[in-house]
């Protein structure tokens, strides 16, 4: 990835980035990547229960809690973020979402891109924002597609790990050493008052991630690691 390339981030739901890729955000921010996430939709249907908790909530204050707790979120990891509010369960793929993502690319133009994986039984939002991420991404590669820019190179896709991976097919080819930036991740999850439950099952995740990364590695100095599925082959001038 070339030196200061900007990082594209695509989050069905107000903290799909938070939990899943905060590290990977955070790391790249503090090496002075611009990183911008695309929050498709606030989750606000199926990923607020904390909210809707409370007595006397609507879908409006529902939203309005997600998009300032994301928000704070992408502040503490060092993103900015855009909210493109096109809905949760169900996340609907549209001619102007679509042309939306294809002026992000264009305009952004990523170094890097994570997104979620291809499958997940448990909520269909985030295969949808996937197959958005991928279809975008090749639209904006199409030298005849009619928006202002010039056609985009090959960006590598990396997908984040979904909350239960065996179901989604999801088989991690890189494991990324978050531990400088564990801190902010932290932070970050801490500020989702909405989905709290996941704070510390995600804690669990990145030191087991860590260990498994330690074993791959021998580095003994990793103590947190996310894991990411390449969509493409990755290109190299050496396998070693
Ligand atoms: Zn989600």
């Amino acid at each position: 990835m070339a030196e200061r390339s900007p990082v594209l981030v695509f989050s069905a739901h107000a903290a799909d980035f938070v939990w899943r890729a905060g590290g990977a955000i955070a790391l790249y921010a503090s090496r002075g990547h611009r990183v911008r996430i695309l929050c498709l939709s606030y989750g606000e249907r199926g990923e607020s229960p904390g909210a809707w908790k409370q007595p006397g909530m609507t879908i409006e204050r529902v939203r309005e809690i997600r998009r300032a707790e994301s928000e704070r979120a992408a502040e503490l990891l060092g993103a900015e973020v855009r909210f493109l509010d096109a809905g949760d369960y169900p996340l609907r793929a549209s001619d102007s979402l679509v042309e939306t993502l294809v002026g992000e690319y264009r305009s952004v133009r990523p170094g890097l891109v994570l997104t979620h994986s291809h499958d997940d039984p448990y909520n269909p939002d985030h295969p949808m924002a996937s197959r958005l991420s991928l279809d975008a991404r090749v639209y904006a590669q199409a030298e005849g597609y009619p928006l202002p820019g010039p056609a985009l190179g090959a960006p590598p896709v990396c997908m984040f790990e979904p909350h239960q991976p065996e179901q989604c097919g999801f088989t991690p080819d890189v494991l990324l050493d978050v531990t400088p930036v564990w801190d902010r991740k932290r932070a970050a999850m801490d500020s989702m008052q909405a989905q709290q439950h996941l704070v510390e099952y995600y804690s669990d995740l990145s030191r087991r991630r860590g260990t498994q990364a330690v074993r791959n590695s021998g580095r003994r100095d990793i103590v947190h690691a996310e894991a990411y599925q390449r969509v493409f082959p990755q290109v190299a001038s050496e396998l070693a």
